[in-house]
């Protein structure tokens, strides 16, 4: 039996030529980046950066007293994006009070840069705990206090340290690190960060 469908406006709407999709500019409110900078610097991060995105050059104070912060309070959490070169600063010397003021300007390109880095890191280390889990048995507990090599089963006689009880051996986890390293490898290739 065959049937005929009537051509519809989605077959027809298919012809038409369709423009490429315009790569994603960068931005600090992408929720990614956001959970980023919180788990590596904390909440306050965020806040810093909001400050900081809207000009170059910002002065240490503005943004202190923008966010009803402290000096102190501010100057932790601009080293701390410093150090993983998301700020540059440059520092002047204030003439009437006669000190120094830093002046702080945001790159988000390398907020970009830090987060496919954090990715291909996170990869290596799945691929290297699943070559672990794939060539060593894993025993662990009934309770579920621990979860130990063969290795480490053996210097502790195969009984838990923490209940005492025996330790069993447990299925390797390889169908779950190959899942998460699909799905890694998959947004990686996407992003054109996987050579691959
Ligand atoms: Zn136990």
């Amino acid at each position: 039996m065959k049937f005929y469908y009537p051509m519809s406006k989605k077959t027809k709407s298919k012809k038409k030529k369709v423009s490429p999709k315009k790569e994603k500019p960068i931005s600090i409110y992408d929720k990614e980046f956001k959970t980023l900078l919180t788990n590596l610097i904390g909440p306050e991060a965020v806040t810093v950066v909001d400050q900081l995105i809207k000009r170059k050059n910002v002065s240490e104070f503005t943004v202190a007293e923008n966010l009803e912060m402290n000096i102190n309070q501010f100057r932790s959490i601009i080293y701390k994006l410093d150090a993983y070169n998301l700020v540059s600063g440059t520092r002047k010397k204030d003439k009437k009070k006669g000190w120094y003021i830093y002046y702080w300007t945001f790159h988000p390109e390398r907020l970009e840069n830090l987060y496919w880095n954090i990715k291909l890191r996170k990869l290596k280390k799945l691929k290297e705990r699943l070559a672990q889990e794939s060539k060593t048995l894993f025993y662990v507990c009934p309770n579920k206090c621990i979860r130990v090599n063969l290795h480490e089963g053996m210097e502790m006689n195969f009984r838990c340290p923490e209940c005492n009880s025996l330790l069993k051996e447990d299925i390797p986890n390889i169908k779950k690190f190959e899942k998460e390293i699909k799905e890694l490898e998959e947004e990686l290739k996407k992003a054109g960060k996987l050579q691959y």
